[in-house]
């Protein structure tokens, strides 16, 4: 976790920073794990142990973070119409020109086959732009002596909607009593998905393309003037929103089976001549009352998210690209933690507890530390020169902290 949370970068910088820091190193990282080691374990040796977790008692550590979370309702005041928001996002993690493992996903370029792993991630909508990591599905070829002997374009690959049919069911198993609204993009606009939805009785907001649902966008374009009054216009300072919509669209999937689906869109005009348009399809119910909440924290957010939580896990001393540890099953423990780290960061920079600390202090949070680059830093200087308290670690006291988010 320190790899993450002191944004290190790589593995052999635990050595540098930390095995040769002051004499308070060994003694906080024991009164932290609560061990009574002599040494500083080195690097590989940390790599070796990891191996011997299984991948479970990683995903069990974030979902006890998670209901501790849930349970301080946290993140509450981000819900659409009462429901918690569950976006899916997927990106590329590896990528190498040989193969890594006998599951690494293949593509061909020319003459050229590449090799990689990508993840599908679902993360709960918190306030303040702030996402929680729910669950992590690895994409990846698990059947690799099916793949033998036959070239790269011949394996059915992987892909994100699988990934998705293996991650959704496990986050209704671990969250039963959550009933989430997932937020997705046009990939999932399909009839798959929405069975999938319905099966675990939860709802959905998918982006609306024509090319996806070629049928569904004729439809739709062919009623919105013939149901006028399904129009609501807000006005802001700066920018002037328009919102449509057409009630029970009907749809045929692939498979024969039919569905009801409301159809939204937004169109904003900014003040500077700007012009955006979006439009989705959901299984909820749209009208005068509820289609701005639809539309703001089922679509939008999870534009603006998907451009922010993987990137800065990638462009940050996280790392996330970084190949953690070169044994692949270990690799995905890596990933895991910087997972839980990264929803501490959030923590510390979106929660009230760091803001209370800056107003006792009389001085906005970023006079406080400049940026989350220098948090890092100073965390780091803690674990080396600063001897821990006892009463830090008292339980009663952590027991009464409430982490409020910021929401603004
Ligand atoms: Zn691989």
């Amino acid at each position: 976790m320190h790899l993450y949370l002191l944004q290190l970068g790589a593995r052999r910088q635990l050595d540098f920073e930390l095995r040769d820091g002051g004499p308070p190193v060994l003694a906080n990282l024991n009164r932290l794990a609560q061990t009574t080691q002599t040494t500083l374990p080195v690097h590989d040796t940390l790599d070796h142990f990891v191996g011997h977790v299984p991948l479970a008692g990683w995903e069990q550590l974030r979902r006890r973070c998670v209901q501790r979370l849930l349970r301080m309702k946290a993140l509450d005041a981000a819900r659409l119409l009462g429901q918690p928001v569950l976006l899916l996002d997927g990106t590329g993690l590896l990528c190498f020109h040989q193969r890594h493992c006998p599951q690494c996903l293949t593509q061909r370029h020319g003459k050229q086959t590449l090799y990689f792993h990508h993840v599908l991630e679902a993360k709960l909508l918190g306030p303040g732009g702030v996402v929680v990591s729910l669950g992590s599905a690895f994409i990846e070829n698990a059947d690799a002596a099916a793949a033998k002997g036959k070239s790269a374009d011949e394996v059915k690959q992987d892909c994100e909607l699988k990934a998705a049919q293996r991650l959704l069911p496990r986050l209704k198993k671990d969250y039963p009593q959550l009933r989430f609204v997932l937020a997705l993009d046009n990939l999932y606009a399909c009839g798959p998905l929405f069975a999938l939805a319905q099966d675990l009785n939860w709802s959905f907001v998918v982006t609306f393309k024509e090319g996806r649902t070629p049928a569904l966008w004729r439809d739709y374009q062919a009623l919105l003037p013939l149901c006028p009054e399904n129009a609501l216009r807000r006005t802001w300072d700066d920018r002037v929103q328009e919102f449509r919509w057409v009630n029970q669209l009907a749809y045929e999937d692939s498979e024969g089976r039919t569905w009801q689906l409301d159809a939204l869109e937004c169109t904003e005009q900014t003040a500077e001549g700007g012009a955006h348009y979006f439009a989705w399809l959901t299984g909820l119910p749209v009208g005068r009352k509820t289609v701005e909440a639809i539309a703001q924290q089922g679509g939008r957010y999870r534009w603006k998210i998907e451009n922010e939580g993987f990137n800065r896990q990638k462009n940050s001393g996280l790392n996330l690209e970084h190949v953690y540890s070169s044994d692949p099953e270990n690799w995905k423990a890596y990933y895991l933690l910087l997972q839980i780290a990264f929803l501490l960061t959030q923590l510390l920079e979106r929660g009230s507890l760091l803001r209370r600390l800056a107003a006792e202090a009389g001085r906005p949070f970023w006079k406080l530390f400049g940026s989350l680059k220098n948090v890092a830093r100073r965390l780091l200087d803690s674990v080396r020169f600063v001897v821990w308290e006892e009463s830090w670690f008292d339980p009663r006291q952590a027991g009464k902290l409430r982490i409020e988010l910021d929401s603004s």
